[in-house]
């Protein structure tokens, strides 16, 4: 049996009249890549400074490596990594001397520590830019930074509040790549993103998160099996009528279709010809189709069937 890392139970946490947390629990065994995924504003922030005993709550326990966790919990804190949303580096010192700070306050041999300065260095790929201040880096050099500083003392536990917003592709793969590699050599990791495809691509498991509450959990696989969404079919048509698109809607295992004129949207649930069946609707009175595609579920089916709504705002 895995070690439990990290147990949440029944957090509340008010701000005045806002209910930032509602009775959220969480368990993380040893090992994984746990993912926090919710869409701007959900929680995700609030319940990171709660698990590090940085902000006090209403109600509820935390227990982190079996050990009840307090703001005076320094054995527990030296164990953990802790990458912010925001960047936290001084602008006085170098990149070098910004990881040896923070590896500093824990590593306090000094052999042993510039030994993890420099591996945390490579790690994040930072060679070239030792003796540079942060104000000369671009912004995934910078996050790069602050993950090197977070790491450099080796925690057994990482915490990362979406490392990758506004962070040029390059780095962002960099970064993914690198937490994988943490994971591999035994760290556990808590990954929040509003990033579906990046909480896909990594976490081995999701809780979906959406006004403070936990609405659901679990592999990426087994969220996708509680929704009954399997396949969304477009196809680009022009000037279909209402007959048309009633024929559709009476096909076997559809259950949704959306059309805005020039795109015809087909939600199916189950059944394995769907596309075939909907093309055959066309060409039976030889209606022309430009493209054709057909998706599996995503995590954002999953949030739009469970919560109502979509994952992300269209503008992003
Ligand atoms: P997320 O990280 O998922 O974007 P947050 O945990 O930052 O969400 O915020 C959750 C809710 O709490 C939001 O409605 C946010 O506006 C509110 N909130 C966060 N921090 C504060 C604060 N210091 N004071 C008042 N409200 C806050
Ligand atoms: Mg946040």
């Amino acid at each position: 049996m895995e070690k439990t890392v990290v147990k949440i139970d029944n957090l509340v946490k008010r701000y005045g009249e806002l209910v930032a947390l509602d009775h959220f629990s969480l368990e993380i065994k040893e090992g994984e890549i746990f993912g926090l995924l919710g869409p701007n504003g959900s929680g995700k922030t609030t319940t990171i400074n709660c698990l590090l005993s940085l902000l006090s709550f209403d109600k509820g326990s935390i227990e982190i490596f079996g050990k009840k966790m307090t703001p005076v919990s320094y054995d527990i804190k030296k164990d953990i990594g802790v990458i912010m949303q925001n960047v936290v580096v001084s602008e006085e010192l170098t990149v070098y001397e910004n990881i040896d700070y923070f590896c500093g306050l824990y590593i306090t041999d000094k052999k042993l520590r510039k030994q993890y300065v420099e591996e945390a260095i490579k790690f994040v790929g930072l060679e070239e830019f030792t003796k540079f201040y942060p104000k000369k880096l671009s912004g995934g050099l910078l996050r790069r930074l602050n993950i090197a500083c977070g790491i450099a003392h080796k925690p057994k536990l990482i915490i990362l509040d979406e490392p990758t917003v506004a962070v040029d592709p390059q780095s962002r793969n960099k970064i993914l790549e690198g937490i994988q590699e943490l994971n591999k050599n035994g760290v556990t990791i808590i990954y929040t993103s509003h990033y579906m495809e990046e909480v896909e691509q990594i976490c081995t498991r999701i809780a979906i998160m959406d006004r403070g509450r936990k609405v659901a959990e679990g592999t990426k696989d087994e969220l996708k099996r509680m929704i009954k969404n399997t396949e969304t079919i477009s196809i680009e048509a022009l000037g279909l009528g209402e007959d048309v698109l009633a024929e559709m809607r009476a096909l076997p295992h559809v259950y949704d279709v959306k059309y805005d004129e020039k795109l015809l949207v087909i939600s199916c649930s189950g059944g394995k010809h769907n596309l075939i069946r909907a093309l055959e609707v066309l060409q039976k009175r030889e209606l022309g189709f430009g493209r054709v595609y057909s998706e599996l579920p995503t995590l954002n089916e999953v949030f739009l069937e469970i919560t109502g709504k979509a994952l992300r705002d269209k503008e992003e």
